[in-house]
C-alpha cells in the first residue's frame, strides 16, 4: 500500500524480513511482562542494522542518516518498536562528533559489533524537566576522577546498556552566568559504576519502554570519561538533536503506516448492518485524513533528511518533521482504534498497544509544545515565551 518510490528499498526489504521473525505475539508477550526485547535487539545487532551510522573505519556500515531512518521506520511499520535500541543510533553521534580519537577507537568498534551497548542517555532530571539548563546533577573534578552526584529520570534502557551518555554540571552556576554554560558530557561505563555509586530503578509506564530513574551517589568516573571540552556539553547535546528528531519522526511514520494499514484491512472485512463498515464515510474519512497527514509528514521527514545529508543544520525541518509525524501517528492511532470498535481495545489485535506506544511521541524526546515554541521563536521571530 505504501511503496511511494521508497528510498533505501533494499534496506527496507531486509529489515522487514528480519521483523517478520518478531510478530505481534512476540511484542504482545513482552508488553504483558514489561520485558526487554533482547532477542530482537540481538538479531538487529547481528545483522548490522544498529551499526548502520557508525563509520566503516570503526566497524560500522557508514550509511547516511536516511538509511537509519529507513531502518527505524520499517521496524515500526512491521508493528514492532525500536524504542529498545534506537538511542544507539543517535547517542553514538555525540561520541563520534565530539569524542577524542582514543575514545572513538576504544568504544565505537565494540558498539558496532554489539559487544558494547550504548543505549542510555541521561539528560532529563525530575526537577528541571524540559529546562535542561536547570539540571542539578554535578560532576566535579577530584584528582584523576570526576565525582558525580544527583539524579536522572526517564533514563531509558539503562538496565540494558553498558555505557551512558551523561550530561552534568561541572561548573557551579554563578550569578550572571548563562544557565546552559558549565555543563559537560561524559561517557560513563555503567558496568563499573553499578553498585559503586550508581543505582538504577525501573519505572513502569503505560507502554513497555524499559525506562528508569538513575541515582548518582559519589560515583567516581575517570577524568578521561569527559567527551570534548568541559563546559561545552549543552552544545554537544544540542548538536545531536536534529538527527534524533528526524529518526523519531521516521518511527512515527512507520507507526502511522502500520495503523492505517490495519484500519483499512479491518474496515474492508468487518460487516455490520449487512455491509463492510469501510463503506461508511464516517469510517473512511478519518482513515483517509490520517493517510493524507502521514504522507505530508513523510515529505517533511524527507526534506529534513535531504538538508541534513547536505551538511546543513535543519533545526526547523527536523522539529517540524517530528511534530507532524508524531501528530500523524497519533491521528492514525485514533482512527484505527475507532475503526476496530470494541476489538480495538482487545490485546490480541495489537492496536491498543500501538495506540499506547505512539502516544509517547507527543511528549518525548521533546514535547509538541516545545517544538511549537521553537518554531515561533526561531523561525517566525516571535518573542521568546519562556
Ligand atoms: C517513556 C519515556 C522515555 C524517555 N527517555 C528519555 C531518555 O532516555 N533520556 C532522557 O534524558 N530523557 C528521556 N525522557 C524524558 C523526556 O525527554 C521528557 O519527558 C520530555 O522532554 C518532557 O519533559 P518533562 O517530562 O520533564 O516535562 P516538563 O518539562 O515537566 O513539562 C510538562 C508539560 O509542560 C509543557 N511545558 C513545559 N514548559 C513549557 C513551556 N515553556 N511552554 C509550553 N509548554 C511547556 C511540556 O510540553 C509538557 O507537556 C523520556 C520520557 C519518557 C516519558
Amino acid at each position: 500500500m505504501f511503496d511511494h518510490n521508497a528510498d533505501h528499498s533494499e534496506i527496507r526489504e531486509a529489515v522487514a524480513k528480519l521483523c517478520r521473525n518478531f510478530p505481534g505475539s512476540y511484542w504482545r508477550q513482552l508488553d504483558r511482562d514489561m520485558a526487554y526485547p533482547t532477542e530482537f535487539v540481538q538479531a538487529l545487532t547481528k545483522a548490522g542494522w544498529l551499526a548502520a551510522l557508525i563509520p566503516e573505519e570503526y566497524g560500522g556500515a557508514g550509511l547516511p542518516l536516511s538509511a537509519g531512518a529507513a531502518i527505524l521506520e520499517e521496524i515500526h511499520r512491521s508493528g514492532g518498536n525500536a524504542g529498545a535500541c534506537h538511542a544507539q543510533m543517535y547517542t553514538m553521534g555525540t561520541l563520534l562528533r565530539h569524542g577524542s580519537e582514543e575514545q572513538k577507537s576504544t568504544y565505537l568498534p565494540g558498539i558496532a559489533d554489539g559487544s558494547l551497548r550504548l543505549q542510555a542517555f541521561g539528560v532529563t532530571e525530575p526537577t528541571s524537566g524540559t529546562d535542561t539548563g536547570a539540571l542539578k546533577t554535578t560532576a566535579f573534578r577530584e584528582g584523576d576522577d570526576y565525582v558525580v552526584n544527583g539524579q536522572k529520570i526517564w533514563t531509558s534502557r539503562a538496565e540494558h546498556s553498558d555505557l551512558m551518555i551523561l550530561l552534568a554540571r561541572t561548573t557551579p552556576l554563578e550569578e550572571g552566568m548563562k544557565q546552559t554554560a558549565g555543563l559537560s558530557v561524559f561517557l560513563v561505563d555503567m558496568r563499573a559504576a553499578i553498585g559503586n555509586g550508581l543505582t538504577i530503578r525501573p519505572i513502569r509506564t503505560m507502554m513497555n519502554h524499559a525506562t528508569t530513574e538513575v541515582f548518582f551517589d559519589d560515583l567516581r568516573i575517570p577524568a578521561d570519561s569527559l567527551i570534548g571540552e568541559e563546559g561545552k556539553g549543552f552544545r554537544y547535546i544540542l548538536s545531536g538533536m536534529n538527527a534524533e528528531r528526524i529518526l523519531i519522526a521516521a518511527e512515527c511514520i512507520g507507526d502511522a503506516k502500520w495503523l492505517i494499514e490495519k484500519a483499512v484491512d479491518y474496515a474492508g472485512e468487518r460487516t455490520v448492518f449487512g455491509r463492510a463498515i469501510g463503506q461508511n464515510q464516517g469510517i473512511q474519512f478519518p482513515i483517509a485524513r490520517a493517510y493524507a497527514n502521514m504522507r505530508a509528514a513523510e515529505l517533511m521527514v524527507r526534506d529534513a533528511l535531504r538538508l541534513y545529508e547536505m551538511g546543513e543544520n535543519p533545526g526547523a525541518e527536523a522539529n517540524m518533521a517530528k511534530l507532524l509525524a508524531a501528530d500523524a501517528s497519533n491521528e492514525a492511532a485514533n482512527a484505527c482504534i475507532q475503526t476496530f470498535g470494541g476489538f480495538g481495545f482487545a490485546e490480541e489485535y495489537d492496536v491498543e498497544r500501538k495506540f499506547r506506544e505512539t502516544r509517547l511521541y507527543q511528549v518525548a524526546p521533546i514535547s509538541t509544545n516545545l517544538i511549537l515554541s521553537y518554531l515561533a521563536q526561531h523561525v517566525l521571530d516571535l518573542p521568546r515565551s519562556y
